[in-house]
């Protein structure tokens, strides 16, 4: 399957590389886009696409497609998911959000969210948050920890530790995937803090945006610092060669949304899929088949 792309992605892969910072991305970056026009057209065709390759991707059953999307609030997420999907088959694709975990979720180790809800093989998952947040919102807020029933000895190792070896089980669990042909693209939106407050503002202002606002959201926004520090050390040690993470600008909303679009139908056809091959004496059976059907 051929695909041209549009966008240079190379920029927004975070190298596996220590000395990578996340400073270095501009959340108002549109890539040479020149205007929200352009950007639309990109993200039609692409959801076109899409819509094809998935069609490819379940009839062959190979492959299972893990979308991942992580960012600060009001960075897009939900808009994106609903244009980016727009054109695929529903039977196909499921979205998981991941909110605050339930009792049953905190008491199991925190990679058996992800594990429960692995998309089989032909279908698209799209994770609305993932299980990326052990090691972003409960980084911030350490104190999560004491509800999870974590060893003793895992904590007296100290928090350090603890994200140390989350990031080594994330990275185990993603290779396990990926020879299982279960293919993650992961993506965070990098919204900036001035265009979040925007956004925010715009929910109170606009009645009809009024219930998108939620009073925790402007707690967490007191954090920022120490999200970004979570990001940025999350981001290099668990971006990989087989399973890099793109840092896609996100302060304009038609940007986001065809890169996304972009970056994942670029991942979908570095993979190989095609139609099954229908074997000699199957073709033997649709040759009857026709001839019954032709013969009614
Ligand atoms: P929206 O607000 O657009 O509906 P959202 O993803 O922000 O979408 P919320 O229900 O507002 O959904 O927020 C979910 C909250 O759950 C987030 O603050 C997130 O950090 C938190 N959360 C997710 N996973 C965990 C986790 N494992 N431990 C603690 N908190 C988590
Ligand atoms: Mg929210």
């Amino acid at each position: 399957m051929k695909h041209h792309h549009r966008f240079d992605h190379s920029k927004f892969i975070v190298p596996a590389n220590k000395s990578w910072k996340l400073a270095g991305h501009d959340p108002g970056d549109t890539n040479g886009i020149k205007d929200k026009n352009a950007a639309k057209d990109a993200l039609q065709e692409d959801v076109e696409r899409l819509a094809e390759v998935q069609n490819v991707l379940w009839a062959g059953a190979q492959y299972a497609v893990v979308v991942i999307l992580q960012a600060m609030d009001a960075a897009g997420k939900d808009g994106t998911i609903k244009h980016v999907m727009s054109g695929m088959n529903p039977q196909g694709v499921e979205v998981h959000s991941f909110k605050a975990p339930t009792e049953e979720e905190r008491l199991h180790h925190f990679l058996w969210r992800p594990a429960r809800v692995t998309p089989a093989r032909g279908r698209i998952a799209l994770f609305n948050r993932s299980y990326y947040e052990e090691v972003l919102v409960v980084r911030v807020h350490p104190n999560y920890l004491d509800g999870q029933g974590l060893p003793g000895e895992l904590r007296e190792k100290g928090l350090k530790h603890i994200w140390k070896t989350r990031y080594d089980e994330i990275n185990a669990f993603e290779n396990w995937w990926a020879s299982n042909n279960v293919i993650p693209i992961k993506i965070f939106l990098n919204v900036s803090r001035e265009e979040q407050k925007a956004r925010f503002l715009e929910r109170l202002d606009d009645p009809q945006k009024n219930w998108k606002f939620n009073a925790g959201d402007i707690k967490e926004r007191g954090h920022w610092n120490e999200y970004m520090e979570a990001y940025e050390d999350m981001l290099r040690a668990t971006s990989t060669e087989k399973s890099p993470w793109y840092v896609i600008p996100a302060d304009k909303k038609w940007f986001t949304r065809a890169a996304v679009a972009d970056v994942i139908i670029s991942r979908l056809t570095q993979l190989d899929l095609h139609y099954p091959k229908v074997k000699s004496e199957a073709q033997a059976e649709l040759a009857e088949a026709r001839k019954t059907l032709e013969n009614e």
